[in-house]
């Protein structure tokens, strides 16, 4: 059932129960009331009828004694005269003497009215007690001949007595009822009746109320009752039904207004609550909302829904970005493989392309030394691809380690340049360096990731800039953004506003066209902004398509202490420093330790051609065997990760076995942890596969002739 119709029977079956249980306690109330009341005017009406009785008793004693007191009565009474004096009740009077009776002194009787059949002693007896109470008047009820009178016996002279009495009868009773306007009736007294006045309720219509009427010796003889209608009682229920009537009328009334104002105030604006739930339930439009109406509780209720409505708008709309961008990252992901691929492929095919033709045909001097160069260039480039691609794993894996080195900023700024000025060139577009404040000569970062996150800028400008130039801007700056600010400028096709943040996501290309126009894999500004926020910096890009790009780095570096400001001029005069090694004495032993053949070989080959004398081991076991002898080798190159014996356990015992030779080691384990790790066992510096010829003799001299370690050798 619904609640609306089961709130409906509650309104009105507690009007019913309410009208109800009142109606009881009104009736149990009310009926006590009128009984009471009924008692009292009950006992009123007996008042006045007991009154209207003893009036006839004083008045018969009133006539009795006026008589009494007459003279020829007493005349009479002495029996002088015969004559009777007029007795009341025979003129006018409208007072009835039945019977009327002299006494002599001494007793004697003479009936002058209403004298019974039989003599009997009953007015004898009367006037035995007369004489007995000293001749003083008596007056009261008594029989005589059987019949009940109401008398009066006065003194007449010394102790003669004169008698009036009326009789209690039916004619009395009729009188006394038209005087009263009341139904009175006199009974003879029950036996062993009581003295009080009794209410007697007979039915629901009539109540008898009596009083007790004494005879002249103070016994009860008759009961005056008088009969009532009880018009009050009657007229209770009705009322009480009619009451009761009334309120279940206005208590009907009262529920129905209230289920009204229910129906409005509360299942209205539930129904549209529950309108826009179930709406919402079906699937239906989150925009929806709830009217907010007052200041209630489903006002609240309202409200909290609507914010849950938002909540949940919200959570879905977040949750529909983020699967856009999931799905958005899957799609750079799988662009990034197609990518990858193109940018693998690339350069493999024209490495072994090239490497097949110099194997299978017959090439003069020129072509061979070009078409080594082309094998060269795309090795290059597949490994600088490889090296993107493990670098962003390492950022991504939080791997990545700034270390903090001196560095000499105009000459870092000036390699930078140079080493981007051939491409330049090759484009026909400038590409310059302007200072735009005094630098300090000696900034302290990590300049081997400073150059990384430059190198990409500086070469990204380059690439896709076809008119034009690209500038440099440097400034350093004191205060809050303290550190190095560097501006790259170029005039080229710009980018989108609407592709600018998607630049420093990972994979992510403004035009699929741009890998085939312009190669790149979409790594290298993510990578670069990374390495800048490790830095303590960031990078930001302004640009709009056709128009050229701006991006700003800032870092914030340290100065070394006691390094002076450089003028921009004098920045920009800067030295490069000079990349030539020391003469190359390529003299002494050195032991290649390689499980790998092929590289050991590649290894051996080009120690051997700059003139070390070259010995080789297996594993780390053979190269302990192999320096039995106290320090037999100027040089041990040692890779990392061999069967049998590893490069980290070499290290260690060749050092226990107090090998005091430089370590190179030489691993394809390019992680920092790695190189870490390396040093730890005891090798005196690090490089990663695949290596260079002139970068592996640059090493193998410096630590020969132990040269300090330059960095980015990694
Ligand atoms: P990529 O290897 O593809 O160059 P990057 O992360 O360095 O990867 O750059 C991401 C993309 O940002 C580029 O593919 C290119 O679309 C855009 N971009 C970067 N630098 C520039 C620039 N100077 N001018 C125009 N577009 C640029």
């Amino acid at each position: 059932m619904k609640l609306k119709r089961q709130l409906l029977g509650v309104f009105y079956a507690s009007a019913v129960a309410a009208v109800l249980a009142g109606t009881v306690v009104v009736y149990q109330i009310l009926t006590p009331a009128v009984l009471d009341f009924e008692d009292a005017a009950a006992h009123r009406e007996l008042a006045r009828v007991e009154g209207a009785f003893l009036q006839t008793f004083s008045t018969l004693y009133a006539r009795t004694r006026d008589w009494a007191e007459m003279k020829r009565v007493e005349t009479l009474v002495a029996g002088s005269s015969d004559v009777v004096p007029m007795v009341p009740g025979e003129s006018a009077d409208n007072l009835r003497i039945d019977k009327v009776v002299i006494f002599s002194e001494s007793g004697e009787v003479d009936w002058l009215r209403g004298q019974p059949e039989q003599q009997d002693g009953d007015v004898s007896q009367l006037y035995q007690v007369f004489s007995e109470r000293a001749c003083y008047p008596v007056w009261g009820v008594t029989t005589i001949a059987g019949q009940y009178y109401v008398f009066a016996m006065h003194p007449v002279a010394d102790c003669g007595a004169a008698l009036f009495a009326i009789a209690l009868d039916e004619r009395l009773s009729m009188e006394l009822s038209g005087i009263t306007g009341l139904d009175f009736t006199l009974r003879p007294a029950e036996a062993g009746s009581d003295r009080e006045t009794r209410i007697t309720r007979m039915d629901g219509e009539t109540l008898v109320a009596s009083f007790p009427v004494m005879d002249y010796l103070q016994r009860p003889a008759l009961r005056g009752e008088v009969s009532m209608s009880r018009e009050v009682f009657k007229r209770g229920p009705p009322l009480i039904s009619a009451l009761a009537g009334v309120i279940m009328m206005i208590a009907l009334i009262t529920a129905t207004l209230l289920y009204v104002f229910v129906q409005r105030r509360v299942f209205r604006r539930l129904g549209a609550l529950h309108q826009a739930v179930r709406g919402i339930a079906q699937g239906g439009d989150l925009s929806q909302r709830v009217g907010v109406d007052g200041g209630d509780e489903l006002a609240e209720l309202a409200t909290d829904f609507n914010a849950m409505i938002d909540h949940i708008n919200d959570a879905q709309q977040s949750l529909a970005q983020a699967s856009e961008r999931a799905e958005s990252a899957n799609r750079a992901k799988s662009l990034f493989l197609a990518n990858m691929s193109h940018e693998i492929r690339t350069p493999m095919t024209a490495i072994l392309g090239y490497t097949e033709l110099l194997e299978l045909s017959v090439v003069n001097e020129e072509e061979r030394s070009r078409y080594l160069s082309i094998i060269q260039q795309n090795g290059d480039a597949l490994m600088a691809l490889i090296s993107d691609v493990l670098d962003l794993s390492r950022i991504e894996a939080g791997q990545i380690r700034v270390e903090r080195q001196v560095c000499h900023l105009p000459r870092l700024m000036k390699d930078v340049l140079n080493s981007h000025m051939l491409r330049a060139k090759q484009k026909n577009i400038a590409l310059t360096l302007q200072y735009s404040s005094s630098v300090p000569k000696e900034i302290v970062t990590d300049a081997f990731r400073l150059r990384q996150i430059l190198t990409n800028l500086v070469g990204n400008a380059i690439k896709f800039t076809d008119q034009g130039g690209v500038s440099v801007n440097v400034s350093w700056r004191e205060g809050d953004s303290a550190g190095l600010h560097v501006q790259v400028y170029d005039s080229g096709i710009g980018i989108p506003v609407s592709a600018l943040p998607l630049v420093f996501e990972p994979f992510s290309q403004v035009d699929e066209s741009h890998t085939r126009r312009f190669g790149g894999s979409g790594l290298g500004l993510a990578i670069a902004r990374q390495l800048s926020r490790s830095l303590g910096g960031d990078i930001g890009v302004t640009s709009a398509l056709g128009q050229g790009s701006t991006f700003t780095l800032t870092i914030q570096a340290g100065v070394e202490s006691g390094s002076a400001l450089v003028l921009p001029k004098d920045a920009l005069a800067v030295e490069q420093k000079s990349l030539k090694l020391p003469a190359i004495k390529a003299t002494g032993r050195v032991l290649v330790v390689d499980d790998n053949q092929v590289n050991r070989l590649l290894v051996m080959r080009i120690l051997d051609r700059a003139g070390f004398e070259v010995s080789e081991a297996e594993n780390g076991k053979e190269a302990l065997d192999c320096c039995v002898n106290e320090n037999p080798f100027d040089l041990i190159v040692l890779d990392m990760q061999m069967p049998v014996m590893d490069g980290f356990e070499a290290a260690s015992a060749l050092r226990e076995r107090s090998y005091r030779g430089p370590i190179l080691a030489l691993t394809a384990n390019v992680m920092a942890d790695d190189r870490r790790r390396c040093l730890q066992a005891g090798c005196d510096d690090f490089l990663g596969k695949p290596v260079r010829a002139k970068q592996l003799l640059n090493s193998c001299v410096r630590l020969m002739t132990q040269l300090p370690v330059t960095s980015g050798s990694a």
